[in-house]
């Protein structure tokens, strides 16, 4: 007889499954996806974001310098100027070639570029990361430096992260992820009454899937969109697109060491990705042609 059970002295009985909670969630997720959702200049594809583009500059601002403050930033010799060149080319183009990506898939240009305040900063650092935040803030780590080799590649590297920020790919991970945190809360009320191990069980279910099953092929969606939008903007502003291939092949070494560094396990370079830069590569040369007429 077990004498020490634990929980209230007149057990409830134990329910299953209450799948009425994840019907409201799933409701609820409806109306969140229909009310929050907007088609994504250049992919054409339809995002789901829940904030503005000013309140994102204003928390991409407070990033930046809080990054920058506890960061050893960058003034003498020649890379800030070289850094701040390509960036300001990078954005010139910009709005011609959203126009242009958005005309050759039939959608309109939606991007806010009075949203957008733009700055950059080089960080003193080993590692090999750059970032651009959303609202236009961008930052190039000095380690990433040996990785391009080169000007053009350092354009394909800079092009990506502002096509991340022009994107709003992070404003749609904020809302992705708030539904997945409602979703965990729904399935955590669904399961309350079951017992503990089941409920692990089930938890761990959902868990994997909305990882495996929404965020993941997520990021890699955003991923191969900053592709193939940063190498349009690197080829419209004259730089080599070609160079981009070098490049990402580099990074795919450097992560074939033993600890990745930080850009890297947020950019795996696999050869899918290399394949994906050569097919898009024809279409960035024409481009570059018709932009710089080289
Ligand atoms: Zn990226």
């Amino acid at each position: 007889m077990n004498t020490m059970r634990q929980g209230p002295a007149t057990p409830r009985r134990r329910g299953g499954f209450r799948w009425w909670v994840l019907i409201l969630f799933a409701l609820y997720a409806g109306y969140y996806w229909f009310s929050n959702q907007q088609d994504a200049a250049f992919t054409g594809r339809t995002q789901l974001i829940s904030s503005d583009p000013q309140q994102e500059a204003a928390m991409g601002l407070q990033a930046y310098r809080q990054i920058l403050s506890e960061s050893n930033v960058v003034t003498q010799g020649q890379l800030p100027g070289q850094v701040r060149d390509i960036a300001a080319r990078l954005i010139q183009v910009g709005p011609r070639v959203e126009a242009d990506l958005a005309a050759a898939r039939g959608v309109k240009p939606s991007i806010q570029w009075n949203a957008f305040d733009w700055d950059v900063s080089v960080i003193q650092s080993d590692q090999a990361n750059a970032f651009c935040l959303p609202g236009g803030k961008i930052a190039v780590y000095t380690g990433i430096i040996p990785v391009a080799q080169n000007l053009d590649a350092l354009a394909a590297i800079m092009g990506h992260e502002i096509a991340h920020a022009l994107l709003r790919h992070s404003a749609e991970r904020m809302a992705q992820q708030k539904l997945a945190q409602i979703g965990s809360m729904a399935t955590g009320m669904a399961v309350s009454d079951m017992d503990p191990q089941q409920q692990r069980a089930v938890m761990a279910v959902m868990g994997a899937g909305a990882q495996y099953g929404m965020l993941l092929p997520f990021s890699r969606e955003h991923e191969s969109e900053a592709d193939e939008v940063g190498l349009m903007l690197a080829a419209a502003a004259c730089y080599d697109p070609r160079e981009a291939i070098g490049l990402w092949q580099r990074m795919g070494q450097l992560s074939a060491g033993q600890a990745p560094p930080e850009f890297m396990s947020t950019h795996p370079s696999g050869e899918t990705r290399i394949a994906r830069l050569q097919q898009l590569m024809p279409r960035a040369l024409e481009i570059r042609q018709a932009y710089c007429g080289n």
